[in-house]
């Protein structure tokens, strides 16, 4: 591989951005979880749709592989260099382009994140929903096809991009969907790169679906004897059909992590954290059908949050739960685990999953979006400690087993990455086969983030 001479002729191009300073690269060879760390060779900021192309095309030239850089807050190693090669960091192609209020749609450069985005469309009235906690970038929330905790009502990047411009690994530059909000031209090319974890191409525009913002928002929080009631209360709210703007569930050591950290004087059993969006009749409506079906499950101590301070107390502690958890053991890093069941099974994966880590001399406590039926554990490792890491993965292991058993995926937003092609075969079959077909196809060199998602990649 030419990775020396691509980061020569990628010199006069970029000028200072190109990095191959030794802090620059050892960032963009971290991650939040516990991977040992992979640097590029170099990393390029590029600023134009025009300057990705030229990139992709000397490194194409020189055989040398090419990684997206949103935030780097993937769980899987997605963004690291395992390979060696460029990091390609969007931070700067960070602009709002176009936003079409009648439509209620909006196209973004790649680099955006999440909440700068919702602050650029504060006085439109509008929103982008997808909220995966971690204040990631558009463009890898596409790649990964993250969700969260609003998935329950607005579903997830799957469902919420629209149409795509993306770099592809010849420097061809294509454009997928259309601003209309159906098509039936053709195979899906937008659905193709979202999710598809830059192995792909580089994607430098998206154009997203808005929604308006509710007239009313009610929060709240109650607690439960049991994890087996606050699930038989998430399922029977769901299948009554109750539209939640998010249900979410945190269990007793979650709650324990919750009050050293941020201070919050929770009982220490497992919580439901809802949100309701609606009219404010629909929403008083939604809070006490919910309420009442928590009261037949025993939940006690329900507290609303309706002011918006109050809210974003409360959302903010949820999605700083695994630095409140990680706090448990201070020192450690997460192994974050990720299954989704049909929500008909949820209650079977959560006790089935406590039992085992119950069993096991690690701590790893639960937090789920559970209205997808989907949860996850961050078991706590020591860095170093190999005879934990075995347990962890271990552990990882069988849910991710479990997942699949019940119905299920193993992973319902968090992806692949380096971490989980192992089961790619088990849950997709001949399909994994198929992907990599398309792979060839678009990429024959492999340069597109080599060593993700794809077999013998
Ligand atoms: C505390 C915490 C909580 C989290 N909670 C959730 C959650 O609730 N739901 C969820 O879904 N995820 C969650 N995550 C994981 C993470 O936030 C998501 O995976 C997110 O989508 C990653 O976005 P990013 O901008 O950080 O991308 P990065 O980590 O930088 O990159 C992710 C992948 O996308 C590729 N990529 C990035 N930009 C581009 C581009 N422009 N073109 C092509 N490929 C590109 C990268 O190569 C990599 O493969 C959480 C992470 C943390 C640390």
């Amino acid at each position: 591989m030419g990775i020396a001479e691509a980061v020569a002729e990628l010199r006069p191009v970029l000028g200072e951005r190109l990095s191959t300073s030794l802090s620059d690269l050892a960032l963009h060879g971290q991650n939040e979880s516990w991977y040992p760390p992979m640097p590029p060779d170099a990393v390029a900021y590029p600023e134009s749709t025009e300057e990705v192309a030229a990139i992709v095309r000397i490194c194409a030239a020189q055989g040398c592989p090419l990684i997206g850089w949103g935030a780097g807050t993937s769980l899987e190693g997605h963004a690291l260099a395992r390979y060696g090669g460029i990091s390609v960091d969007f931070s700067r192609m960070n602009r709002m382009l176009a936003i079409n209020p009648e439509d209620m749609d909006c196209t973004v450069q790649p680099g955006i994140t999440r909440e700068d985005l919702n602050t650029e469309l504060r006085a439109t009235g509008l929103f982008f929903p997808v909220d995966p906690g971690a204040n990631a970038t558009l463009g890898g929330m596409a790649s990964t096809r993250a969700s969260g905790t609003t998935a329950v009502r607005y579903g997830t990047m799957r469902d919420n991009v629209i149409g795509l411009e993306v770099v592809l690994a010849d420097g061809r530059v294509i454009h997928t969907g259309t601003r209309a909000r159906k098509s039936a031209a053709g195979y899906d090319l937008t659905a193709l790169f979202v999710g598809a974890e830059g192995t792909l191409g580089l994607i430098t525009a998206l154009t997203l679906r808005l929604y308006g913002q509710p007239e009313a928002i009610a929060a709240g929080i109650c607690a439960f004897e049991d994890v087996a009631s606050a699930v038989d209360t998430v399922i029977q709210t769901i299948q009554m059909g109750v539209p939640m703007a998010r249900i979410e569930l945190v269990d007793a050591d979650t709650v324990r992590a919750f009050n050293g950290h941020a201070g919050a004087e929770m009982p220490e059993k497992p919580h439901l954290l809802v949100e309701f969006h609606g009219t404010e009749a629909g929403v008083a409506e939604q809070a006490e059908m919910f309420g009442a079906l928590a009261a037949e499950n025993g939940a006690s101590g329900y507290r609303s949050a309706t002011k918006p301070e109050e809210r974003s107390r409360l959302w903010k502690m949820r999605h700083n739960a695994y630095y409140a958890i990680l706090s448990l053991r201070p020192g450690t890093k997460g192994l974050t685990t990720d299954l989704c069941v049909p929500i008909s099974r949820l209650a079977e994966a959560i006790e089935e999953t406590r039992a085992d880590i119950a069993a096991s001399p690690l701590m790893g406590p639960i937090v789920g979006h559970v209205g997808d039926g989907n949860f996850h554990c961050a078991l706590l490792v020591e860095p170093g400690n190999e005879a934990e890491l075995k347990i962890a993965k271990e552990l990882s292991h069988r849910m991710a087993e479990r997942a699949l058993r019940l119905g299920g995926t193993v992973t319902g937003e968090h992806g692949i990455g380096m971490g989980k092609t192992a089961y790619m075969e088990a849950e997709h079959g001949a399909g994994w086969d198929v992907m990599g077909a398309v792979k060839r196809a678009l990429d024959p060199g492999n340069l597109m983030n080599p060593g993700k998602l794809l077999r013998g990649n």
